[in-house]
């Protein structure tokens, strides 16, 4: 392949937002753009191995090529490695398929300016179609990228049904469309997924694959971003390294979406962060911006064990439908995690309970200034009492549900010595580089997702999220890139 010495715009990772922001960006055919990608990258739809497409399993085992690790500290008592997307599509193309949107209250914690609900809602409806014939058109796409698909009635798991009748027999709703802005806050339903025809469609299938023919968008795959390069507090380009050799791509717009995680260490490595730590780490500062890498937020899991009485044959995606009380989902797996993650030793069958309003903030700093050593990840979770709270009515109430009649006939619930000893993370990590107010000390980014400080640097990933919302972050994170793209002057999908 042939080395790019200079693009109008730079696109560094091409993850879930990566792909769709350098997708609508190369609309327009007098800008060129410039997709660099860690992990490998392909050179068409039809590129993409069965192993990425089957949504019925998460290629993130031992081993896979697909994804990157690093080690994360959840609380001071509790380590786990954690696997990233690192290939063309980003996590998202290693990810469960669960698509559901952000409620309308999680944008009260938006800039009011761009990103309230109202203003959204319109992005998350061009970026999907949806498939079920029966939604509210209002509220639905039919001529986005991105599929969405709910397991019908008839074909759910078996464990699914039994979920479900356990949640209503205990006087939970049923929702039906878990995407619609007036969903009920409680209630149980079925997940909605970027699934067509067993496929996991990602935003490298949906978005950028189909027009890697544009003559004016290029994608180079094994390539890591190691620095950005300024000229005073202007971007004029990026240091990559391809097989152990560091060169340099010239570009006065660099869009960062590396990711939650390596956004903000890209960031740190530029000279874009405390300034103190940039100096204690030889790195020249660039712009004193104490909020990269501080706050962020996710999704604390616990994994409660349960006993199935029989196998079931059927081969579902991970989740059909899930539970939401307070401020926590119940999302009955529909399979152990070593049957859906190839390579793993046999586990227990797990339901997991995820708190998704929870109040840890947590931290990624450098370890060193090589871009191929992971950060220092830190999450900080269970800390408060509410959280503690909260987690442990989540797995009473699931274990209730898991203990009714309707369920009986599925599993058996084991006791439990220590309900939070399966403490883990829904991998939802976000807002690492977030935008806010300029009277927040620790916001990095505008309304515009500009970075504070430098001229040229946009983010554009689950970052900039001002908080995790209190669904999964995957279809918010497409709705995302494709307002950003709007905001960058690219017209809206109709
Ligand atoms: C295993 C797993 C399961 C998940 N399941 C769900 C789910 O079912 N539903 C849901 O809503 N959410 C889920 N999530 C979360 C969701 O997929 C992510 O939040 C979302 O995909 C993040 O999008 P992004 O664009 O911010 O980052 P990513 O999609 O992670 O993209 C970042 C990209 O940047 C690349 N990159 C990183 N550093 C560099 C560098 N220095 N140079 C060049 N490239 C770089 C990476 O290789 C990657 O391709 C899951 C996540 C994981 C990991």
């Amino acid at each position: 392949m042939n080395s790019i010495e200079f693009a109008d715009v730079i696109v560094v990772g091409g993850g879930s937002c990566g792909c769709v922001i350098a997708a609508r960006l190369s609309e327009n055919p007098d800008r060129s753009v410039l997709v660099l990608e860690a992990g490998p990258a392909f050179s068409g739809v039809s590129d993409v191995p069965a192993e990425l497409r089957d949504a019925s399993m998460l290629p993130i085992g031992p081993g896979s090529e697909w994804v990157g690790t690093y080690a994360a500290e959840l609380t001071a008592a509790v380590t786990r490695t954690i696997a990233r997307g690192r290939v063309l599509g980003g996590s998202g193309a290693v990810n469960g398929g669960y698509f559901v949107r952000a409620t309308p209250r999680d944008f009260d914690d938006w800039p009011q300016s761009t990103w309230s609900f109202d203003q959204v809602l319109p992005f998350y409806v061009g970026s999907e179609t949806d498939l079920d014939s029966t939604v509210l058109r209002r509220w639905h796409g039919s001529q986005g990228p991105m599929p969405v698909w709910r397991a019908p009635v008839q074909d759910r798991h078996p464990l699914t049904a039994a979920f479900v009748n356990s949640a209503t027999n205990a006087g939970f709703g049923f929702e039906k469309d878990l995407n619609a802005p007036g969903a009920a806050a409680e209630g149980v339903g079925a997940v909605p997924s970027n699934i067509r025809n067993g496929t996991r469609v990602n935003a490298a299938l949906a978005y950028l694959l189909p027009v890697i023919g544009r003559k004016n968008v290029r994608v180079q795959g094994n390539t890591t971003v190691a620095s950005l390069i300024f000229n005073g507090d202007r971007v004029i380009g990026v240091d990559i390294v391809v097989d152990g050799v560091r060169t340099t791509v010239r570009s006065d717009t660099v869009i960062v979406s590396a990711g939650a995680v390596h956004t903000p260490a890209l960031l740190l490595r530029s000279g874009i962060g405390r300034a103190e730590d940039a100096v204690a780490l030889g790195i020249p500062v660039v712009a004193d911006s104490p909020g990269v890498g501080r706050g962020f937020s996710d999704h604390p899991e616990v994994a409660v064990p349960v006993v199935m009485k029989r196998e079931s044959s059927t081969v579902s995606p991970a989740l059909e439908a899930v539970l939401h009380s307070g401020d926590v989902e119940i999302r009955p797996y529909t399979r152990r995690f070593d049957q859906l993650i190839s390579g793993l030793t046999r586990g227990p069958h797990v339901f997991g309970v995820g708190l998704m309003r929870s109040s840890a903030r947590g931290s990624i700093t450098l370890r060193s200034t090589d871009p191929f050593e992971s950060p220092d990840v830190r999450y900080h979770y269970l800390e408060s009492e509410g959280d503690r709270r909260a987690m442990l009515d989540g797995i009473a109430l699931a274990r209730d549900l898991l203990a009714s009649p309707s369920m009986t006939g599925e599993v058996d619930v084991p006791a439990m010595d220590d309900p939070l000893a399966g403490l883990g993370t829904s991998l939802h990590l976000s807002g690492s580089a977030r935008m806010g107010p300029d009277s927040d000390p620790g916001s990095v980014l505008d309304d515009h997702c500009r970075v504070r400080g430098v001229e040229g640097v946009f983010v554009v990933d689950t970052s900039a999220f001002p908080v995790v919302p209190s669904r999964g972050p995957h279809a918010t994170a497409i709705m995302f890139a494709e307002r950003a793209a709007a905001l960058m002057g690219v017209e809206p999908a109709k």
